[in-house]
């Protein structure tokens, strides 16, 4: 059950984000970021592979600065209904606070023509992002044995 973790972390009775369920891998496989002003704001990173969008927390954000790299927390997948959610989550319910859509858009791996979970176990995700505030070629990589944290960084 891919969305278990996210099924079991919230109250669909009490927060209006998509309950969801895993799709399709899409065609053109779509990215979403969501700056989300909870206890403490970060922008939520999720790239839609497997029929569910993975999902990172990145505290400051991406870093259009090629020899910036942003620490990205890996969290759990999300269904792809989510990359259209914005909105509050109610106080109470996990994530409680406002969250907006940042960035949008298609994105395209770079080595291959698309990513699965084992290139997500594989510690190292590279890909172009087609969105609307970011573009051009960027890299995830893990940096613990456990794959929990994550650099994110443009590429040069
Ligand atoms: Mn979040």
């Amino acid at each position: 059950m891919a969305l278990a973790r996210y099924h079991s972390k919230r109250n669909f009775k009490a927060t209006p984000e998509p309950k969801g369920r895993v799709g399709k891998p899409g065609k053109l496989p779509i990215f979403v970021i969501q700056k989300h002003s909870a206890r403490a704001l970060h922008y939520d990173f999720r790239l839609q592979i497997g029929g569910v969008l993975k999902s990172w927390a990145v505290p400051k954000g991406p870093s259009k600065n090629p020899s910036v790299r942003r620490l990205a927390m890996m969290t759990e997948d999300h269904p792809v209904a989510y990359a259209k959610f914005a909105g509050t989550i109610p106080k109470g319910n996990y994530g409680a606070g406002k969250v907006e859509i940042w960035d949008h858009g298609a994105f395209r791996p770079l080595k291959k023509a698309k990513f699965n979970s084992r290139d997500v176990s594989s510690g190292q995700l590279e890909f172009e992002l087609k969105g609307k505030k970011l573009s051009g070629n960027w890299v995830l990589f893990s940096i613990g044995k456990d794959k929990k944290a994550w650099l994110l960084k443009k590429m040069k």
